[in-house]
């Protein structure tokens, strides 16, 4: 029977992350105590002077029509400060910046705009879910470099070199990473720098997404070195530094033509981002960061508490994560290994076992091109990290 639905669809995986939180959700919903450390999502609520900014705007009664496509030009011009001041990228102004329905629709335009069928996508994995689905969406061919254990999952710019061919039109990285938590020093982003201006029109997408949540105190954005601006898309949002899941604000800033061409696209698809939301993302931006630094403070600690907590349990091996709020430890220790008839031989397996085991929700590592781990979201109260560590030792001492 021929499909109904088109072979784009067809071809296209589902959201790894999505998907495991739907299932983590309909177990709840069943009475069952899972607890779900799947989702990347701040479990903190958006800080109170964003709601109120929010609630301000409704009650001004100024932003119910549809807002510029390119978003409200004092949110870009506040966004456009902050990228020349706090990520010294000289260059930003307002009309670099597109504000869309959060970063993810963002990556989605820059992509769109972007591949012809047949260019390729150069993606440092591990690697967040949506990336490569989107480049094939938009007709591409993504193209990984592997970051290994050893070496925090950080890929190179020797291996990026490698990587590029005649067909290659972008690189793609998250730094903060998504789902390592690994952070690109300043020097490791220069290197590659170097060999993205070696070849004519390889431009840099930089998903800074996690940029507020990040230990070592130093973040570096590719687009701020010399020469980089013109190649650089930053990519970046509110969803995760100010707790902002739901209200869907994302934003480019790219090189003119870029942000023209974004612009035009998002006008055929969805126009402007919602106005309430766009007026509570000015807020955040300009409004007080205390809130922000102490969610940091508290990931940290987080971190800190499951670093302990996974270096007591056998088989587990991670790196330490220097932002974000993931683990991603190799699990290949229980390949091979069963419990009551149950036989782990891969991620996939040892997700689903303890879903059912130990009743706790992570994500499998396949989605993110790396199929020997797992990915641990802390953005979950420390009560329900430590139960939830406690579950995955006790289902993982039962493993022989
Ligand atoms: N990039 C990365 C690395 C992410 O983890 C996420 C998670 N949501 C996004 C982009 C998209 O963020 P949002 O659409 O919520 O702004
Ligand atoms: N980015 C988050 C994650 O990786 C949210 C889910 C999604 O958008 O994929 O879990």
């Amino acid at each position: 029977m021929t499909s109904v639905l088109s072979d784009r669809i067809n071809q296209m995986e589902e959201s790894a992350t999505l998907a495991m939180a739907k299932k983590a959700r309909e177990l709840k919903a069943q009475g069952i105590d899972i607890i779900s450390l799947s989702l990347g999502e701040p479990d903190f609520k958006t800080p109170k002077h964003i709601q109120e900014a929010a609630k301000a705007s409704i009650d001004e009664g100024k932003y119910f029509a549809y807002p510029p496509v390119a978003g409200y030009q004092d949110l870009r011009e506040a966004i456009a400060k902050k990228l020349r001041e706090e990520n010294k990228i000289a260059d930003a102004k307002a009309e670099n910046i597109v504000v869309s329905t959060g970063a993810k629709h963002s990556i989605a335009n820059v992509f769109m705009c972007m591949i012809n069928e047949g260019d390729e996508v150069v993606i440092f994995s591990p690697y967040w879910v949506s990336y490569a689905e989107i480049i094939k969406l938009a007709g591409g061919i993504p193209v990984t470099i592997e970051g290994s254990l050893e070496n925090n999952f950080k890929a190179t710019a020797k291996q990026l070199e490698e990587a590029i061919t005649d067909k290659t039109k972008a690189i793609i990285y998250s730094s903060p990473c998504n789902p390592t938590g690994s952070v690109f020093s300043k020097e490791e982003l220069e290197a590659i720098a170097e060999v993205v201006k070696k070849k004519e029109n390889l431009f840099v997408i930089a998903d800074e997404i996690y940029e507020l949540i990040n230990f070592t105190g130093k973040h570096a954005s590719i687009a701020s070195f010399p020469g980089m601006f013109e190649r650089t898309i930053t990519v970046n949002g509110f969803s995760k530094g100010y707790a902002m899941t739901g209200w869907r604000v994302g934003y480019i800033c790219a090189p003119l033509f870029i942000a023209k061409a974004c612009e035009k696209m998002q006008g055929q698809f969805t126009s402007g981002g919602t106005g309430i939301a766009q007026r509570a993302a000015l807020a955040a931006i300009s409004g007080d960061q205390t809130a922000s630094k102490e969610m940091e403070k508290a990931y940290l600690n987080r971190r800190d508490l499951v670093l302990k907590l996974i270096q007591e349990i056998p088989g587990f091996k991670t790196h330490v994560p220097e932002g974000a709020f993931y683990f991603f430890p190799d699990i290949t220790y229980f390949f091979g290994k069963s419990a009551n008839g149950f036989t782990i031989n891969n991620a996939d397996d040892f997700c689903i076992y303890l879903l059912e085991k130990a009743n706790v929700s992570l994500v499998t590592g396949e989605a993110f091109g790396a199929p020997n781990c797992v990915r641990i979201s802390y953005a979950a109260s420390e009560e329900e990290l430590v139960e939830a560590m406690k579950r995955i030792k006790e289902a993982c001492a039962n493993l022989k």
